[in-house]
Order: C-alpha cells, then structure tokens, then sequence
C-alpha cells in the first residue's frame, strides 16, 4: 500500500495521486492509465510496448494501489538492482529476491513480507516457482504478479528462459491474483505463444505501435569502418553508448583502437573475467559517457535510460534482433541514433553462419530468410523504418523525417546494363571467382589472376570501365541484397547465379540501383548534442552543472546516476531554473521523497549558477 502520511489504511490510493506524488509525473502516458485501472480492479493483462513506453508503471502503480505485496518476476539480477535502488529512491518500499543475497539478508525480506512491509519484491523465475518460496507465498496477501520480459518463455523469441514455463502454474496456484504479462518483443509468433503459455487467454490485450520515433535509424556502406564508426563517435562525444561487433575478437580489438584515438572504450563479452565484465557494466551504467563495446552478450535487462546511441560494426543476424539492440537506446524518449556499417562481407559471413551451423535444413531456411528481410532494410532506398515496421505487420507511410534515407534521399539509377555485365562476367568465368576478381575483368585489369585463368580473353573483359571499384562493388552488393545472386563459402566465395537472375540477364527484366552516398570525413549537419541541447547556452551550462551534481550523489551512494534523476527531469529544472524547493514539485520525475532528498542540492546548484 501506499504510504503518504495522511494516507488511513481504509482508502485505496489513486493511481493519479501515486503517479503524481510518488513518481513525480503529471499524466498518464498512451495507454498506462486504462492498463492500471484493469490491474487495479483484479483484471489479468498482457501488455506489448515499445522499450521507452513505460511499462514498468503499468504494475508498480497497481501494487502500490492494491493491498499486499506486489510480486514482480525478471530475468535478470542486474536489472532487479537497478529498479529497486531506483523505487526507494522514489520512497517505495522495493527488495529483491535473488541468489546473491546471504541467508540473513533473504530471511529479513522474507519477514518483511509477511508482516506486509513491501510494496514491491522482485524475483527470478526460478526462485519464484520453488516448491518452498510458493508454500510460502500462499500464506501472504500478493496484490499481483507482474511478468517482466514476458517474451523469454517463448522459443521463438531469442531470450529463451527455460524457468519462465514454470510460471503458468501461477495461475491455479493463486487463483484471483492479476497477473500482468509485459513484453516489448514485436512478433505474432512470440506474442501468441507467451499468451498461451501462460494462460493468458481471457487477459485483456493491450498493444500500440512499436515504432520509436525518438531513434534516427542511419545504415551506412562499408568504407574502412574503424574510420566510419570514429567520425560518428566525433559526433556524439560524451554521451554513452554501445558499439556492438559479432565476435570477442573484433570487440577487443575495436575498444583497443578507440581507446589509442582517445575516446573511453570498454570491452565486454563472455569470454571475459567475470570482475571485468562486472567493472566494466557498472563504469557504463554508472560513469558518464564510456563506449561499450559488446558482443550480444551485453545488453538484455540493462535499463539504462540514457543511451545515446547503438552502434553495430557487423550486421545482425535478423530485423527481430536489430531492433532489440537498437530500441536499447532512447528509453528516456530524447533523441538517439542507431548506426550500423554493413558491407558485402557481412553478408558473406551471416550466411556461411548459417549454412555451417548445426540446426536443421528448416531452421536454417528460416534464418536464411530472416537474414534476407535485413539486407533488404539495408538496402532500401525508402524509408528505414517503413521497411522495419512492415516486417511487424505494422503500415507507415514512410517519410519518417527520422531516418537517413528520408532524410538525404538516395539517388537511383537505371542499372540494367550494369546488372548484366556483372552477371555475364560471373557466368563467364564458371561461376568460380569472388567479386574482386569479377571487378577485375568487368573493369580490365590484367591481374596475374586475369591472366592466369585466360579471362583477359572473354568477351566481358573491360566491358565495365566506365564503372569504378566502388561502383562496381555496390552494384555486386545490391545484386546479392535482392537474391539475385548468391556468394558460395564452400568455395572461398565463389559467387552464384540464382535462378532470378534469369530474366534479368535475357534483358527481360529492368533493375534499378542506389547511389551509395559519398561518406566523406565532414560532419554530418545534425548532431546529438545539437538535437538534445534545444535550449540556450546557458541553459546548457546549468544543464552540465545539474549533471555534475547527480553524478557527485550518485557516487556518494554508489549507484547509477539514472535513478536519482533522469535526464529528462534535469533538462526540465535547466529550463525552468527552480528557486525554491516547491518550485521542484512541477518538474516531470521529481516525487516528494526526492524533493525531500535532492531538492535542496539541487537548487543550490540552480541558484549559483545564476
Ligand atoms: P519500458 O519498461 O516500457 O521500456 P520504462 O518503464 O523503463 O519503459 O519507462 C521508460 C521511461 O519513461 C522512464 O524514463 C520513465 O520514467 C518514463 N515514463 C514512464 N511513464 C511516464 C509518464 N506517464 N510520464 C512521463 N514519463 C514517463
Ligand atoms: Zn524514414
């Protein structure tokens, strides 16, 4: 229950009046008023948003509405952390339950909870479903169970967790407890399966667009990509973010380059150190600004409202997962961008992943044609994120404002003729060569290759000078992002006719290509910095200085700087310069025990900034 002092035990809060006094915010979000009042009234709900929608709100609130305990189960013991430092913050009375905590620590949280002293207790999976935990559960009043990262119970999802099946026996064994489902995964098929999995089919479905207008979407060619990723790290100095690269090698080697060009890189991955990988998430969740770079292994469950940006050097393996690692940026709602580099390499090495991995013919059709639907995304000329919301099942009409394709459109050109020499070349030479030295006979270089195999002889030599290097690779590019041919790994990457290179070599079928724009080193005309910092010099000055100041406080209790205000709250007192304590009762985030904690601190710092 809810706690204000002048709160009786009769009365059941407001969800508005929790919103407001204890999270400091003045209005519901989209859909989070109805999902509350349906909690709160008993009802079971399955709730997909998109990462940055607020859905944690969707069952705190509630909890904090309804009597009892409200009993909230996560994957992840980072992410467990965070959201309990950030609660009590917030004056909530917020443990978890997890493997890192020692008997006595456990045993007190467990008497706090039957003598109905917590609001909200977050468990993992397995711990929840033990025989002993659930004898014990039944003799307290849960006010509901809430279901986070609900998605890790399907198999079709990426995030598999074995534990989360369990979780359908809450259903029988707490009957008339609400049981809330929340997940930001996007596809039919994991939806359908965690709703029936977990019996939640007479649940009240609430779902909105996954469309995450606040992150620019920018796929840019190849290029010397260290080179690439430094000129767009230029860009976004000081604000934190995650480059990811697909192997252990790769992540170290590419934090050890960074770090010799002088930005603050770390690596992460599996093969690491557990106190390293440890130092490292609590530098990135907890200092301001360092690079991660990370395999996939990092990311799932960090919360961290204030990424900036998700860089990937290599391509993913699916639109599924990009736009998981890429909607890691931007939950705060402020603007934020997701960069990747991708060549024709990467999609020589997803593919021979597959073809070289273990699964079943089947399955690799599928991640085949997983791969295929991202190279399209990569190589569209139309909005990106028309194209990614398609994949969803989603319509937008496509000129986002927000992508680099809408805005610095692609010219095309007409590329028949060009598709037809690349494709002949190929033919002619056995269908045995990779593009480099395809690119040398369609542009008549006698290499000692040309010349070795005779191809200084074919028809097709020199038929493409008119086409330079580059050129000509993006045109094999393009060929290969439509299925039009195909690069063979058992042999060195041969590439491939396919059979619908057919009618476009027998002329009866035209194909357009897309300039690849001239990456070149200037900066590009919008910047992060720019886009966040909307208001004035000065504004930007008390801005750094109200940072200063949450970083000073976050360190003193050693955690996040996150939970104590967000960013979006110090823009807010940087805008309205608060000179006085109940000034701080407007600024979005800022709840009484903050403004009993904080406020004067962070007046003080308004005020000498004067
Ligand atoms: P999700 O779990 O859906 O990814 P969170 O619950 O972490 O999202 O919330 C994302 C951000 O939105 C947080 O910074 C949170 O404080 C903010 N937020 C949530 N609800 C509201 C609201 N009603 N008004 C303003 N900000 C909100
Ligand atoms: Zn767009």
């Amino acid at each position: 229950m809810f706690h204000a002092a002048e709160q009786t035990k009769e009365t059941t809060p407001h969800p508005e009046r929790v919103l407001k006094e204890v999270f400091g915010l003045p209005s519901f979000r989209g859909q989070q008023g109805e999902i509350i009042r349906h909690a709160v009234d008993g009802g079971d709900a399955v709730v997909l948003l998109p990462t940055g929608a607020g859905k944690s709100l969707c069952y705190q609130i509630p909890a904090l509405c309804r009597d009892g305990t409200g009993i909230v189960v996560s994957p992840l013991i980072a992410l467990m952390r965070d959201q309990v430092e950030a609660l009590r913050q917030s004056g909530v009375r917020a443990a978890a339950l997890n493997s890192t905590l020692t008997q006595d620590e456990a045993s007190d949280i467990r008497r706090a909870l039957t003598a109905g002293e917590l609001d909200l207790l977050y468990v993992t999976p397995e711990r929840l479903v033990s025989d002993g935990f659930m004898a014990f559960l039944s003799r307290v009043k849960v006010a509901l169970f809430a279901i986070d990262e609900a998605h890790c119970i399907s198999q079709w999802g990426h995030d598999f967790r074995p534990e989360y099946m369990q979780l359908a026996v809450l259903r029988e064994r707490f009957p008339g407890v609400p049981r809330l489902a929340l997940t930001a995964t996007a596809d039919p098929q994991t939806r359908d399966d965690l709703i029936h999995r977990l019996q939640l089919d007479d649940a009240c479905i609430f779902s909105a667009s996954f469309d995450r207008p606040n992150i620019r979407y920018t796929i840019v060619r190849k290029d010397n990509a260290k080179h690439q990723l430094r000129a767009f790290l230029d860009d976004h100095r000081g604000a934190s973010g995650i480059v990811y690269c697909l192997s252990r090698k790769k992540v170290e080697e590419t934090a050890e380059w960074l770090t010799a060009q002088g930005i603050r890189a770390l690596p992460y991955h599996a093969g690491l150190d557990r106190s390293i990988r440890d130092r490292h998430q609590d530098a990135f969740l907890k200092d301001e600004g360092p690079v991660l770079v990370a395999t996939i292994a990092f990311g799932m469950g960090i919360d961290k409202p204030d990424v900036r940006f998700v860089a990937h050097l290599d391509l993913p393996s699916s639109i599924e997962a990009y736009y998981q690692e890429t909607g890691r940026a931007g939950r705060d709602g402020l603007p934020s961008f997701a960069w990747m580099a991708y060549g024709m390499g990467d999609v020589t090495q997803r593919r021979r992943m597959i073809d070289e991995g273990g699964s079943p013919e089947a399955v690799k059709q599928v991640e085949r044609a997983k791969l295929d639907a991202l190279l399209h995304v990569c190589e569209t000329a139309a909005c990106r994120r028309q194209a990614l919301l398609a994949h969803f099942g989603e319509t937008h009409d496509g000129r986002c404002g927000n992508c680099d394709a809408c805005l610095t459109p692609s010219e095309m050109w007409d590329g028949t003729e060009a598709a037809q020499k690349a494709l002949s070349a190929i033919y002619r030479t056995g269908q045995k060569f990779g593009a480099g030295h395809v690119i040398d006979v369609l542009r008549g270089n006698k290499s000692e290759k040309v010349e070795r195999f005779g191809h200084d002889t074919l028809p097709t030599f020199g038929v493409g000078k008119d086409i330079d290097q580059k050129g000509w690779q993006s045109v094999f590019r393009q060929l290969a992002a439509r299925g039009l041919i195909s690069a063979d790994h058992a042999a060195f990457g041969a590439l491939k006719l396919e059979e619908s290179a057919r009618p476009v070599l027998q002329g009866q079928q035209k194909v357009e290509f897309r300039r690849d724009p001239v990456s070149s080193g200037k900066r590009r005309a919008s910047r992060s910095g720019d886009a966040e910092a909307s208001g004035s010099p000065e504004e930007e000055t008390l801005f750094q200085a109200l940072r200063a100041e949450r970083l000073r406080l976050a360190r003193e209790q050693g955690v996040p700087p996150y939970v104590i205000f967000h960013d979006t709250s110090l823009r807010e007192m940087a805008r309205r310069r608060p000179s006085s304590v109940d000034d701080m009762a407007d600024i979005p985030g800022v709840g009484s025990a903050k403004i009993a904690r904080y406020g004067e601190a962070f007046v003080a710092v308004v005020l000498s900034e004067r």
